[in-house]
């Protein structure tokens, strides 16, 4: 041992000025070396396959990379063409919302109900109405069909009223009020706001009525007692009867 030892020394002292701590560095890096180009010879083979990889992926990169614009060009055209359905929505809501405002504040009346015919005038004689003379108009139509404001207005009274039946009173802006009778239903509150086409009932047939039919009424507010001809504020608020 000790002559094998001494052997090494004498060998690796001739080669590197004779210091048997450099033997033992030298021992090291040449170890070293040999760890690293064995790293290396070990990592050569991952790293072979990583460029195996890399090519193979460098060849597919360019498709992924159309189908991505692809992709990302079709979600922005999708997302561009939402985006102007949506500012064509919002175009045609704000219209809507102008209109319908427009359509609010403006004197036009809309008709107290749909698909109807007018089956009793105003002042024709008859025996079934206590005043000796229809004291309305009848609009005649299916019954259960809603019944709207004709305009802005505000519900004075609603409940059984006699003869009228089932009855919303509405009051206008001006004074006026407005009767809405024989209503199968009625959907507001007495104090309710409401405004022009909101439904106020449906039309029925309760009280002194035969057939369905809607009777309206007008009455000034100098002579809530009586009922006047509705036909003139009808034609007045842009509705031909
Ligand atoms: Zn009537």
């Amino acid at each position: 041992m000790i002559g094998g030892l001494a052997l090494l020394v004498a060998a690796v002292g001739a080669a590197t000025a004779g210091q048997a701590i450099t033997a033992g560095q030298d021992a090291t890096p040449t170890s070293s070396a040999q760890h690293g180009s064995y790293v290396a010879s070990m990592s050569s083979a991952p790293l072979e396959g990583r460029d195996a990889t890399t090519v193979s992926r460098s060849a597919v990169r360019p498709m992924l990379a159309q189908k991505h614009t692809a992709k990302r060009s079709a979600a922005t055209t999708a997302a561009q063409q939402l985006a102007a359905e949506r500012n064509d929505k919002l175009g045609d809501a704000a219209a809507e919302a102008e209109n319908y405002a427009k359509e609010l504040s403006s004197n036009e009346w809309v008709f107290p109900t749909t698909g109807f015919h007018i089956s009793t005038w105003f002042g024709e004689a008859g025996p079934y109405w206590a005043s000796g003379y229809h004291t309305g108009i009848d609009f005649a139509t299916a019954y259960g069909t809603p019944t709207v404001s004709v305009t802005n207005a505000t519900v004075v009274q609603t409940g059984w009223d006699g003869p009228y039946g089932n009855q919303v009173r509405l009051r206008l802006e001006n004074g006026d009020e407005v009767w809405y009778n024989h209503l199968s239903s009625i959907d507001v509150l007495t104090g309710q706001q409401v405004v022009k086409g909101q439904q106020v009932g449906r039309v029925g047939e309760t009280g002194n009525a035969y057939g369905a039919h809607l009777h309206f009424e007008y009455r000034l507010a100098s002579d809530l007692h009586n009922g006047i001809d509705p036909r003139p504020y009808f034609l007045e608020h842009g509705l031909g009867l």
